[in-house]
């Protein structure tokens, strides 16, 4: 019998915990960024609350996908580092798989779409991984992606339904409220959901009364959607500046957490997106890619409920073409 080597072999029906961020905390240490904790006076003025911003944009190749990636290749064995990692990515999971495997000097196939930010391919390419393309609106990337492992004997890391994953993107919220205590309200990005899963683990464990959103492209609200019904729903790929929330549906290791934890789904529009890339940039001098932006464009929204209360945003990216950010400062892209 030929089981592949990878991790869709290994039994991971309990779903990680928050043990398990704890223990991504230790595997990472001193390979990802303690990423600061930015506040601005003006946002505070604005939303009458006190914000604090998790700059994961500020993170090892600008996005808090490094933290799963690394903790989830840190764990192969002997057999899956000698044979490689393969992943599929619309571009940060990608960049994450690639530099956590050059790091750990494991080699990369990275299956991107044909019409990825060319900065993102060009940066996976930089850390020496292989890249495939494929049609992102007609071909299957999971598929190729698999087709891929099984050829090769690579393992495939997923970019967000992976127990290791999730428990590496929790330590992002782990260190926030470490860094500045319980909060009232928690906005979370939210694509496929190893992020806000991740995140409710850590909220549950160490600030157990605070609200947490996660918020989607308005073009693609599936997670909103499945979590109104109880069950995954499935959408075609969503139009949306957010490139990196385009994804189709929640995954079955993502859902169960989001749909036991979660406050609830909010949705950001791309005008309000590229209006929190122009804030940022002008006003708070960082880079936040407008996916980044998914979790301050819900609060700023619900700055009424949130007056008078200690409200944490994660901005998880700050990966974006210089001209397509320029077009987004100079108002040309995006509307508004
Ligand atoms: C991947 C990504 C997300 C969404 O994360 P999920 O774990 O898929 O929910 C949000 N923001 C950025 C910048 C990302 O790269």
């Amino acid at each position: 019998m030929t089981l592949p080597s990878g991790a869709e072999s290994e039994d991971f029906s309990e779903g990680p915990t928050y043990d398990d961020v704890v223990r991504a905390h230790e595997r990472i240490a001193g390979h990802a960024h303690r990423t600061p904790v930015l506040t601005s006076r003006l946002v505070d003025a604005e939303l009458g609350a006190r914000v604090f911003f998790k700059a994961e944009n500020l993170q090892r190749m600008g996005a808090f996908k490094f933290r799963g990636a690394f903790n989830a290749l840190s764990q192969f064995s002997r057999e899956q580092r000698r044979a490689g990692v393969v992943a599929y990515s619309s571009g940060n999971h990608a960049q994450a798989v690639a530099l956590s495997a050059q790091l750990l000097g494991i080699p990369a196939t990275i299956v991107m779409p044909h019409d990825a930010p060319a900065a993102k391919v060009a940066a996976t390419r930089g850390y020496g991984a292989e890249v495939v393309s494929y049609d992102r609106y007609r071909e299957d990337r999971e598929e190729i992606g698999q087709a891929l492992a099984d050829a090769r004997g690579l393992t495939l890391i997923p970019p967000y339904d992976h127990p290791h994953v999730m428990a590496g993107q929790g330590t992002a919220a782990k260190e926030l409220f470490e860094e500045v205590g319980e909060l009232d309200a928690l906005f979370v990005p939210l694509g496929g959901g190893g992020l806000l899963s991740g995140t409710l683990l850590a909220a549950g464990a160490l600030s157990p009364k605070c609200a947490v959103y996660g918020v989607e492209p308005e073009a693609g609200n599936d997670g909103q959607q499945s979590v109104r019904r109880g069950e995954i729903v499935h959408i075609d790929t969503p139009r949306t500046i957010a490139d990196g929330a385009q994804t189709q549906h929640l995954g079955r290791h993502t859902f169960p957490v989001i749909l036991e934890r979660v406050t609830e789904v909010l949705t950001a529009s791309d005008d309000q997106l590229v209006e929190c890339v122009r804030m940022f940039a002008s006003r708070m001098k960082t880079v936040v890619e407008p996916t980044g932006c998914l979790g301050f464009a819900a609060a700023r929204e619900r700055a009424e409920e949130l007056r008078g209360r200690r409200v944490g945003v994660i901005l998880s990216g700050g990966n974006v073409d210089p001209a397509r950010l320029g077009g987004f400062l100079a108002g040309a892209a995006g509307g508004s």
